[in-house]
């Protein structure tokens, strides 16, 4: 049994976010009624000649530079060949070399350690339509064909199942925040096809590799990651060899499965396509595009932990989400207290979004709103576990908190006399435990907590209760001793 490494490299295809397809004027949009967005382009029919769409050129190169590529200025659209049912054209268009984005690479943090892969290459491609299998016939939907794709290639740089998906995290948040693709995955608007090897700890030579193909969703690349990395070291340790293939993973069984095995670039037969000149990119444009970026994940998240206090955890996930991470912006401009906000929105508000399929800048409830519930809590006016209570249905209707409040009389008590009336009753009503708390059993002091809490409805502040219970019990034990 020898000790191996995994070195593992994710090849990401993310749909480019543009209104029309690669290479014709159909709208690039999901779903629709089969075949209603083809034309002759992408039908693939003969003599019909590819146009390229230059906003897909632009949000390639704009993914490019955020993962800090250098970008050529020329670079060439090549056939790809092979047959495939729903590709039409009996080839894909894709981009060989030179392809527009090159030598890249990303950082990020994963289990508290700085993480750089390469980023060998980006290039822009077709996508293929679907095939649908239907009561014993094939039917070809070609409305996807031809939507604009970017394929980003990393360095073989990762070295687990959980960096692995990490890294496609990153990538998700990177394209979404620059809007290069909507990051929908269930729509499949990001996928990725990895790469696995294992060597012996130490070698420097790469082992077989196998190709898993089409994951869409982080849980799977980690998955996929995993059971091929334990699949790998098994075959290694009875004496055998890995073939190299292209895979496929199961994810109802978690298992990945031999499809097909792998080709080399030669088994393409890529030469330059004919009908397309040379992608030339202007070095101003470049310049251009780079100043439109917004401020990427990365960034952001070390202003979020600087600015405004929050952990590093809280910070990533909320850059991790481009519409969380403004939506926290709006409120912590409202009430400057960054960790309540987080706190808030982690708890309550992402919660809910995702139970409802929502981004955050679409739940009714506004950020405004949600500053003002923090300022809530954090005047004592009520308390977080009420603010945890009402927070479904404040989520559902929007409005103000301190109205909603208002109007339920949900306002917690801190008035020191009417609680002190309460905590003399429920000690009264409880004179063996509170003999036995004056007698050092201190924590029956959450028993009390618990009495007073119920007595008043959760309405109590509970910092008061808490306070007003250990002077009481104090005095009695100073009475005593
Ligand atoms: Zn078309």
């Amino acid at each position: 049994m020898s000790e191996y490494e995994a070195v593992i490299g994710l090849e990401v295809h993310a749909q480019l976010k543009t209104a029309s397809k690669l290479f014709c004027s159909c709208p690039a949009v999901f779903g629709g009624e089969p075949n209603e967005q083809v034309c002759e382009v992408c039908a693939g029919l003969p003599g019909a000649l590819p146009r390229l769409n230059e906003k897909a050129v632009e949000l390639a190169v704009k993914a490019g530079l955020a993962m800090n590529c250098a970008i050529n200025n020329y670079s060439l659209f090549a056939r790809k060949n092979y047959f495939y049912p729903d590709l039409p054209d009996g080839y894909q268009t894709s981009q060989f070399a030179p392809p527009v984005c090159e030598n890249g690479y990303l950082e990020f943090s994963h289990e508290g350690e700085t993480k750089r892969v390469g980023i060998t290459r980006i290039h822009m491609e077709n996508d293929a339509g679907k095939c649908l299998h239907v009561r014993g016939a094939t039917l070809l939907d070609l409305n996807r064909a031809g939507t604009p794709l970017i394929e980003i290639v990393s360095e073989p740089d990762l070295r687990g199942a959980e960096e692995a998906a990490e890294f496609m995290r990153q990538v998700h948040a990177i394209l979404v925040c620059i809007g290069a693709t909507d990051g929908n995955m269930e729509e499949g608007s990001l996928r990725c096809d990895a790469n696995v090897s294992l060597r012996p700890v130490g070698s420097g030579v790469y082992g077989v590799r196998t190709e898993t193909k089409n994951l869409n969703s982080f849980r799977n690349v980690q998955k996929a990651v995993d059971y091929e990395i334990a699949r790998q070291k098994a075959r290694l340790d009875d004496g055998g060899a890995i073939v190299q293939e292209t895979r496929l993973f199961d994810a109802a069984r978690q298992v990945t499965l031999a499809m097909r095995s792998k080709e080399d670039a030669h088994d393409y037969r890529y030469f330059p396509n004919p009908d397309l000149p040379p992608v030339i990119v202007d070095p101003a444009k470049i310049e251009e595009w780079r100043a439109q970026l917004p401020e990427l994940p990365a960034p952001r998240a070390r202003r979020f932990v600087e600015s405004f206090g929050l952990t590093e955890e809280d910070a990533a996930i909320l850059v991790s989400d481009k519409a969380a991470a403004d939506y926290f912006e709006a409120a912590v401009a409202l009430f400057p207290q960054g960790r309540r906000i987080a706190a808030l929105m982690r708890a309550e508000l992402l919660r809910e979004c995702e139970a409802a399929g929502l981004r955050a800048d679409e739940a009714k409830f506004a950020p405004a709103e949600l500053a003002e519930l923090a300022g809530l809590i954090d005047g004592g006016e009520i308390s977080a576990r009420t603010a945890h209570e009402i927070f479904p249905e404040l989520f559902a209707h929007g409005g103000s908190p301190a109205s909603f409040v208002r109007e339920r009389g949900l306002s917690q008590i801190s008035d020191a006399g009417e609680l002190e009336a309460v905590v003399d009753a429920v000690l009264a009503e409880n004179p063996d435990e509170a003999a036995a708390c004056k007698g050092g059993k201190t924590r029956l002091l959450s028993f009390f907590v618990g009495k007073v809490m119920a007595r008043t409805g959760g309405k109590a502040n509970p910092a008061l209760v808490n306070s007003l219970l250990r002077a009481r019990l104090e005095e009695g034990q100073s009475t005593e001793t």
